[in-house]
């Protein structure tokens, strides 16, 4: 167990409910690692609570926190500064306190096109289809338009907040954009896509049975399948697109990537990625067990 003294640095989490983070583990351990004097511990922080919370965050002399669903956009207006692509993104997913000031970023995009790029996958001059159109889609729609995906086939239950977002993105980039509802995606859009990435919930613990909504027929090798769930590792969408000679990816390397760049921004170090990767896969089980 961790010595705490007066000297100790805080980071942490603010979500609500907070019952399955693995960031706490992840985070520790990458603390631990390097034989830094940090801490990271989850509060869970109702609605209500959040405005007298991030203002303590000062004045308890905190390094920073994470920020959680369903604080991600609520919290940017009690930051002092926002940086560019949180601005963009319209969310906010790391608070960093410098010399008392509150500064927003997010991480969340970058922490996903990381863990595309390990994974071997270059999304410039690509075709590409996003399932859903919440926040994490969000950050990860408008980060691949930055790194030059070439087409984004937005396709989502409300067909009106992925409008939004393809609105959003034309007003900075080049990307071709195409929005459609989850059931008019056509074998045709899915089997010219290099990339399909699922960003809604569907086939998440304890749901683990449900496919998210695609027609995993017009699936083929060479695409590359990402799913940003993470529990369980490997969804009904992930086994059923391996089955058509797809690569796949699950969200493990995004949460690794997101937080290590949380990481180096409160400790102006470079994160220990591995530690960080193995500290999550040994906790995804535990948490598994904990959510009813
Ligand atoms: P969110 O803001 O609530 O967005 C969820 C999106 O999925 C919305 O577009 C929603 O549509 C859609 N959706 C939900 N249920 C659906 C269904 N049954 N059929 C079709 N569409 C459905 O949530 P989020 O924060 O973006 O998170 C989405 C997923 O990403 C979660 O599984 C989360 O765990 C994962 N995630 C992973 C990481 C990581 O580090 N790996 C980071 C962030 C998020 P409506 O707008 O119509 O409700």
């Amino acid at each position: 167990m961790k010595e705490i003294t007066s000297k100790t640095l805080i980071t942490g989490i603010f979500g609500y409910p907070l019952s399955h983070t693995l960031s706490p583990a992840m985070h520790n351990k990458a603390f631990e690692a390097l034989g830094l004097d940090y801490v990271y511990l989850p509060f869970p922080v109702s609605p209500e609570n959040l405005p007298p919370a991030v203002k303590a965050l000062s004045a308890l002399g905190f390094k920073g926190v994470n920020i959680t669903i369903p604080h991600k956009e609520t919290v940017m207006k009690y930051l002092d500064e926002v940086a560019k692509e949180a601005e963009l993104i319209g969310a906010v997913n790391t608070i960093v306190v410098k010399e008392g000031k509150l500064c927003g970023f997010n991480t969340d995009g970058s922490g996903f096109l990381n863990s595309l790029r390990e994974a071997g996958f270059d999304p410039k001059g690509k075709k590409a289809v996003v399932l859903g159109a919440g926040g994490a889609c969000r950050a990860v729609a408008m980060t691949l338009s930055w790194a030059g995906i070439g087409k984004l086939h937005l396709a989502a239950r409300s067909v009106a907040k992925a409008e939004n977002l393809a609105r959003d993105i034309s007003n900075f980039s080049s990307t071709w954009l195409e929005v459609s509802n989850l059931e008019d995606l056509t074998e045709q859009a899915i089997g010219e896509a290099d990339l399909i990435i699922n960003t809604t919930p569907v086939g998440m613990y304890p749901h683990v049975d449900e496919l998210a909504p695609l027609n995993t027929n017009a699936l083929h090798r060479g695409q590359l399948v990402c799913d940003l769930i993470y529990n369980p590792l490997q969804t009904t969408l992930l086994k059923e697109a391996g089955k058509q000679g797809c690569a796949t990816l699950n969200g493990i390397g995004m949460l690794v990537y997101q937080g290590a760049e949380s990481f180096s921004l409160w400790t102006e170090k470079s994160a220990p990625l591995e530690v960080m990767r193995q500290a999550v896969l040994n906790n995804v089980g535990k948490s598994r067990k904990k959510v009813p």
